[in-house]
């Protein structure tokens, strides 16, 4: 049985895009100061579907007035408050989730059953986890003598900035939302130019939830918008996630107001496959190989997508040949089908720089195994933005081992040892995510422990609790996101020093 949501605006869609999207700031839609739009197309099929406010400095001062004029009152209210108005809107996004799903997917490209098993979801319980955590979070005291005592006290930091990317939208803009709100601060969010429209969609639904101005959220491009809200002197602190070079001008702004940033960059991420996975044809075996095809798992638009495998010698001709054969299995196609795995790209602009890293890598020598071409799909979607999943097989030192191509493009190499892998993972500049794959505990533990990456999975990839901290070591990031630690990049630390000693010092 084959189940395939109708498109948006269409007879039995889930939902319905307004046809132009205005900014959301202090709890109304609020058009652009200087009047312009910018069109937003869908990757499924190439084509615009509604208009967004295109947004410039002017507006990112009006939407930093209506925070600043929210922040101090949602700065005090209780956790208990707090933590309450985050369940409801978890309750209220699950009420939609199908709905939420089919937008993200239209304005993204990724197949509608990743949207509902993950972006939504993990958004879902994100917002349920730091609404716990924010309850469970307690101070410090200290005794320091008989009349002094130290208190530690967890502060709001006031206005933040958030800036994110289009891979995810919905899932990167709830990764900063929830701890930022859980922690009492209002948010100034600027979205991806490239997904303008799905978190404008989130907006819309929980608009009633939230006091007026906690959040808001201005659409527009990196220089005109994003960077007036990185570099204002009025929020205290920016997260972004996006590319390492944009970054590096992230902490540049930052840099001027003296205020923290917290990055999660690009990646390489090593997937390394030692010699013992192979021991049977079993179901171990079976996942391994399912952790070998993850790299086209959003379309290898990933931070973390495992786009560089290295597979012991031993065992290389076998788990290739049957890597590459379940990458010909995985079905591409329509992304609102829920039997399709692999979807459109974000952007034409994405597509073109996958293609281009596909004939890098003919350029280099390297040789492709399967894939290595645009997809065209039938009839409504020709011109919409697919590629094939590509298996490369070459050497770490090649531009397409080396390079961030954010595509489902897999570059396959092999090693001799562990101190080959270990060399092998770690020549790379990032530090983001890493895979092994070993039946041996100590094999495991020691990769684990000697890649330099801040999330190493062991015998599976691709999982994102909301509990376990996420981010980038070497050039991918600074700080981290997920886990309760989070709370610490949104709150600034007050030390109340008191004596209650009636006598002089
Ligand atoms: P990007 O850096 O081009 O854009 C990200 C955001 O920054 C967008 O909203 C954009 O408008 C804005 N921006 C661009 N220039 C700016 C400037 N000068 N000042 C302020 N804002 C600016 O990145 P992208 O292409 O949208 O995203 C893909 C990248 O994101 C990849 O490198 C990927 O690895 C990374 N990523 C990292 C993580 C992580 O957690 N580490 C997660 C998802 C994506």
């Amino acid at each position: 049985l084959t189940t395939v949501y109708a498109q948006p605006g269409t007879e039995g869609s889930k939902i319905t895009f307004k046809p132009r999207y205005e900014h959301w700031i202090g709890g109304e839609w609020v058009p652009p100061v200087k009047g312009q739009y910018f069109e937003n197309i869908s990757p499924v099929n190439g084509k615009p579907f509604t208009e967004v406010a295109r947004g410039t400095a002017e507006d990112i001062e009006a939407a930093l007035d209506a925070a600043w004029a929210a922040a101090p009152a949602w700065g005090k209210t209780s956790v208990a408050e707090r933590a309450l108005v985050l369940h409801r809107i978890a309750d209220r996004m699950e009420q939609n989730l199908e709905m939420l799903a089919v937008a993200e997917t239209w304005d993204n490209g990724k197949p509608v059953r990743e949207t509902i098993n993950a972006d939504i979801a993990l958004a879902i319980d994100h917002f349920r986890y730091f609404a716990g955590a924010i309850r469970a979070q307690e101070g410090t005291l200290s005794q320091l003598d008989d009349n002094t005592t130290s208190y530690h006290f967890h502060e709001p930091l006031g206005v933040v900035g958030q800036i994110i990317p289009w891979n995810f939208p919905i899932l990167m803009g709830v990764w900063k939302l929830a701890p930022a709100l859980a922690a009492g601060n209002a948010v100034v969010l600027k979205p991806a130019e490239q997904t303008p429209a799905s978190i404008m969609v989130l907006m819309e639904l929980i608009a009633d939830l939230l006091p007026p101005g906690v959040v808001n959220v201005v659409n527009g491009f990196g220089v005109e918008a994003g960077k007036p809200l990185a570099s204002s002197p009025r929020i205290r602190k920016i997260a972004f996630t996006g590319e390492t070079t944009t970054g590096r001008l992230i902490m540049q702004y930052a840099s001027q107001n003296i205020i923290p940033v917290t990055l999660e960059l690009g990646g390489k991420s090593p997937n390394i496959f030692f010699e013992d996975v192979a021991a049977a044809q079993d179901s171990f075996y079976d996942k391994a190989l399912e952790g070998f095809a993850f790299f086209a798992l959003n379309q290898g638009e990933v931070c973390t997508c495992p786009s560089r495998a290295l597979i012991q010698e031993g065992i290389y001709d076998r788990l290739l040949a049957d890597g590459v054969e379940r990458v010909q299995q995985m079905v591409q196609g329509n992304p609102l089908d829920l039997n399709t795995q692999v979807g459109a790209q974000a952007s034409n602009d994405q597509l073109q720089k996958i293609l281009s890293y596909i004939d890098i890598g003919k350029q280099e020598g390297a040789k492709v195994l399967v894939g290595g071409e645009r997809n065209v799909l039938d009839g409504d979607l020709a011109e919409g933005f697919y590629v094939s999943p590509t298996v490369f097989e070459g050497q770490n030192s090649m531009r397409i081992f080396q390079e961030e191509i954010f595509g489902p493009v897999l570059s396959v190499t092999r090693f001799s040892d562990y101190a080959d892998a270990i060399r092998t993972a770690n020549d790379t500049l990032y530090g983001l995510g890493a895979g092994v794959w070993a039946r041996s505990g100590n094999l495991a533990y020691r990769a684990g422990r000697d890649i330099e990456a801040g999330r190493v999975w062991v015998n599976q990839y691709h999982n994102y609790p909301a509990h376990s901290a996420f981010g980038g070591y070497k050039s991918s990031g600074i700080g981290r996101e997920n886990h309760l630690m989070m709370l610490d990049h949104y709150q600034q630390t007050k030390n109340l020093l008191v004596s209650y000693s009636e006598d002089a010092q």
